[in-house]
């Protein structure tokens, strides 16, 4: 193993133990977290030593980027490859064609796109629905912060549920940027609140999986029940914004 690899298997390892103890601690079985390590912006050979160091689950935030990245190292190996970041309509084609969960999904439009590139593709695609629960005017998703909100919630999302190429998993929530890990806690509540309630008026729809916490919060995310967990600098280190991919 090269040291590359060696540095990214030992802190993967490392955030695999953190979870389990985060799991153990509230009495969830750690099984029950799956970790998608966060490439964006990394280049081919991050991504490469990553997948060597057992990682089978990468998550990034621009389409093309990541789809560059899964065509060359197709074949290497069959790792999933999740969309974390805001997807604009013009690449709506590209996700649906090329990753296997969309965690951001955050407009009507754009589902009823996806879901028609879905059809010329031949496949489904799963979706997870992102809500922005800090009243951030810079975030995408579904506004959400006030249970007040919630109901205005259950058109758009009929309409998504109704489209048969897309399969609704669960929700996704990013807090606000670098706030303490304590000052997520509230955020991952209330996704899990706006979980119970779209269960509540959905009954027969999956909404179990729940996408939060990042490299400075995924612990306390896993004691409030998320099955995802979006980790990149923790794992792979600092984002290489200037290098092309
Ligand atoms: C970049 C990013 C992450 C990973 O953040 P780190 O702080 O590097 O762990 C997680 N989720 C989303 C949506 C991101 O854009």
């Amino acid at each position: 193993m090269n040291n590359l690899v060696e540095s990214i298997r030992e802190r993967y390892l490392s955030t695999l133990e953190k979870i389990s103890g985060a799991a153990n601690h509230v009495g969830r079985d750690p099984e029950s977290v799956k970790l998608v390590v966060v490439t964006k912006t990394q280049s081919i050979e991050v991504v490469r030593a990553a997948i060597d160091a057992g990682v089978h689950i990468l998550g990034e935030n621009y389409p093309e980027e990541g789809v560059t990245k899964l065509k060359s190292l197709r074949g290497v190996s069959a790792v999933e490859w999740h969309m974390i970041g805001h997807v604009q309509s013009r690449k709506a084609q590209m996700v649906a064609e090329n990753y296997n969960l969309l965690h951001s999904l955050d407009s009507l439009k754009l589902a009823q796109k996806l879901d028609r590139f879905c059809v010329a593709a031949g496949r489904s695609l799963p979706v997870l629905l992102e809500f922005n629960l800090g009243n951030e005017d810079s975030k995408s998703g579904w506004m959400a912060s006030d249970e007040i909100l919630w109901s205005a919630l259950v058109n758009d999302l009929s309409a998504i549920i109704a489209l048969p190429n897309l399969q609704v998993r669960g929700l996704m929530v990013m807090p606000p940027l670098g706030i303490a890990a304590e000052l997520s806690r509230p955020y991952f509540q209330k996704l899990k609140r706006l979980q119970e309630y779209l269960t509540s008026q959905f009954p027969k729809v999956d909404f179990s999986e729940l996408s939060m916490g990042t490299s400075s919060d995924f612990e306390v995310a896993v004691q409030e029940g998320a099955t995802l967990v979006r980790v990149g600098t923790a794992i792979v280190g600092v984002r290489q914004y200037n290098t092309e991919v």
